[in-house]
């Protein structure tokens, strides 16, 4: 069989070492041929020495470059993925950068690779219609990546002509879905990055404990599928097992179930359209004896509403949600402000922006900059 050779952009991340452990297991059938990360040096040497790569790649630039890792080409800077994908030119690329920063690897991909594996959701966010524009008129596949919109593919193979009425989200409900409210406000770093169910990067964990991870995916399934933002429903279902699902117009439900371990959706992404097992143990249905469902509360998770409200006004309104996410949650994570702070300050950014219309990928960081500068500007009013 011949080799599929990916480009792995995130790899020393959560979803780019979970890649690299189902290539790990298929040597024979995938070559990790670039490997892009943007500052754990170490980690990204030590990935080098094992997968061999042809092009590697480091957004900053280390002190020294070990002589044993010297084989192949390495590229510095803040556009290191792009230069990585145009020198490599993998078949496929897995976009797993966190954040606006993999915009330009992902449009650079549609150019460069057959198909782009896509989990870096904030590149649908803010660059959504043109990004799938671009993908329809090269004729290349977006396969996804995050588990719902993965379980919704994967569900859609069985749709045949049939037009889809709903899809239908789950969500966890993250780390501070039992707290009472009032205490949800003062949660600590620690207390937020401590998921019930998915072992995940900071950013997206921080994500899911304000739902605004489910406000974002749905912006995703809404360019993904072409779905209207009305026919996209959102659940919470705390064993995170139904990873999400398709009604149609007879009102059948199709759901995809598994254990919530991302080298599933991962591996259908990277063998599509074969599955290829990489490891996990069977569901047990006795043993998990019931799933439960809840309607999200809208006090407790603000901020899916506003992903809602922003989808439906479009222009550079997701934009400028994602953009005041980044900052208010990495303000966050650096204990600058307090978990409760973070769904005012996206609102009042949004508040506070203007609707434009987004006609190329410069309106969308245009969109993207304006928004920060109103969110730094919260945060430092803020900052404790
Ligand atoms: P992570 O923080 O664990 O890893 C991010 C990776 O991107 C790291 O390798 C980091 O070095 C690299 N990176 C960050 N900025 C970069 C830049 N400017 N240039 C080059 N490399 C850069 O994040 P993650 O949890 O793996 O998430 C990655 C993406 O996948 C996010 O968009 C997230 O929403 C999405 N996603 C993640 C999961 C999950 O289970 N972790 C599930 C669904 C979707
Ligand atoms: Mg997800």
């Amino acid at each position: 069989m011949n080799k599929r050779t990916i480009a792995i952009l995130g790899a020393t991340g959560s979803i780019g070492t979970q890649t690299l452990d189902i290539v790990r297991r298929y040597p024979d059938r995938f070559q990790a041929d670039c490997l892009v990360a943007h500052s754990s040096a170490e980690k990204l040497f030590d990935l080098v020495r094992e997968f061999r790569p042809k092009v590697a790649a480091l957004a900053a630039e280390p002190r020294e470059i070990p002589e044993d890792v010297r084989f192949c080409e390495w590229i510095f800077g803040p556009d290191c993925a792009v230069k990585a994908i145009q020198a490599a030119k993998p078949m496929d690329a897995l976009c797993a950068i966190v954040g606006i920063a993999g915009l330009d690897a992902v449009w650079a991909a549609l150019d460069i690779c057959e198909r782009v594996l896509l989990a870096n959701k904030e590149a649908l966010v803010t660059g959504g219609s043109l990004v799938m524009e671009k993908a329809a008129q090269l004729g290349k596949p977006m396969l996804p990546v995050d588990s719902e919109h993965s379980a919704i593919f994967q569900c859609l193979q069985a749709r045949q002509e049939n037009p889809v009425r709903r899809l239908h989200l789950t969500a966890s409900g993250g780390a501070l879905r039992d707290w009472p409210k009032e205490k949800m406000r003062s949660a600590t770093v620690r207390d937020v990055l401590a998921h019930p169910t998915w072992s995940m990067g900071g950013k997206i964990t921080v994500d899911c404990a304000t739902m605004v991870n489910k406000g974002l995916e749905i912006i995703e399934a809404h360019y993904l599928f072409d779905m209207p933002v009305d026919r996209i429903n959102v659940v919470v279902h705390p064993q995170s097992v139904i990873h999400s699902m398709i009604e149609f117009e007879d009102g059948a439900v199709l759901a995809q179930l598994g254990r919530p371990d991302m080298r599933g959706p991962i591996g259908y992404a990277m063998g599509f359209p074969e599955r290829i097992p990489y490891g996990a143990q069977p569901l047990d249905f006795a043993q998990l004896g019931q799933l439960t469902f809840a309607a999200p509360d809208g006090e407790r998770y603000p901020c899916l509403k506003m992903a809602q409200d922003a989808l439906r006004a479009g222009g550079s309104l997701p934009v400028a949600l994602n953009g005041a996410n980044e900052v208010a949650v990495a303000a966050f994570l650096r204990e600058q402000i307090a978990f409760g702070d973070i769904a005012p300050i996206i609102s009042e950014v949004l508040e506070k922006t203007s609707r434009s219309e987004i006609t190329c990928i410069g309106d969308v960081y245009a969109a993207d900059a304006a928004a920060r500068v109103l969110a730094k500007n919260c945060v430092g009013r803020l900052s404790c």
